[in-house]
């Protein structure tokens, strides 16, 4: 067989402590995770967990300890950082009981869903697609990948985010609405989860905006930090 033209390599993330790497096939994100951020964008915080995707070559990576570069992106005023757990699977399926998710779990990372919020907001507003507001590219740095085995305790992990130095977002796994096996539960029953799939589980309060050279460095106690510069 031949292509018309070299197709887009495979996108992947390295993993802490090995030489393979991590290959990206899909990227979910689950909205409204938290209820201190549901209220913050006008919510109650009650609703049933709802999902939407960025494209896998939107995932901005790079080796452990580096700073990714995330270009300032077009049409917007107000890119907002979404600090979040991600977790990659390993091993796919539909229909997954949350009792039985954790063996469908590669490991962790830190990762943000960054996102063009006043545009967000517009299509809302008019019951449009979010596309625009969270789908652009380069919109998902993701750190480095810690095998599930050597994570610790992620679910009762705290999460936080500073911005030149500054704290901004901070808060605890144990606060998520959805946990991570009723986010897999919900998720596999829609989609057929695949192996090299991510799963962006939700963003505390203090979402704010960044502007061209903010260095955001994001973490999850146990995985490694994520380092982020807006160029
Ligand atoms: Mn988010």
């Amino acid at each position: 067989m031949k292509y018309l033209f070299e197709p887009i390599p495979v996108v992947s993330l390295a993993i802490a402590g090995r030489v393979e790497r991590f290959p990206v096939r899909r990227v979910y994100c689950v909205g409204r995770n938290y209820v201190e951020h549901a209220k913050e964008m006008g919510f109650s915080g009650r609703e049933p967990p709802f999902f939407f995707l960025k494209p896998a070559d939107a995932v901005v990576t790079g080796d452990a300890g580096a700073t990714l570069g995330v270009p300032y992106p077009s049409l917007t005023k107000s890119l907002h950082h979404e600090i979040e757990l991600v977790v990659a699977i390993g091993t796919g399926g539909r229909n997954i009981p949350a009792a039985e998710a954790e063996r469908h779990i590669f490991g962790y990372a830190v990762g943000l869903d960054m996102t063009r919020r006043d545009l967000q907001n517009d299509m809302k507003k008019q019951g449009r697609p979010w596309e625009i507001g969270k789908a652009f590219d380069r919109s998902a740095p993701v750190g480095v990948v810690t095998p599930a085995s050597e994570a610790g305790a992620v679910a009762r992990a705290e999460i936080s985010l500073s911005v030149n130095g500054e704290a901004r977002q901070r808060s605890d796994l144990s606060k998520l609405i959805w946990n991570i096996g009723e986010t897999i539960e919900h998720l596999s029953a829609a989609w057929e989860l695949a192996p090299g799939d991510l799963i962006f589980t939700g963003t505390p309060e203090g979402v704010a905006a960044v502007v061209q050279d903010d260095l955001l460095v994001g973490q999850v106690t146990g995985l490694q930090p994520l380092r982020v510069q807006i160029t």
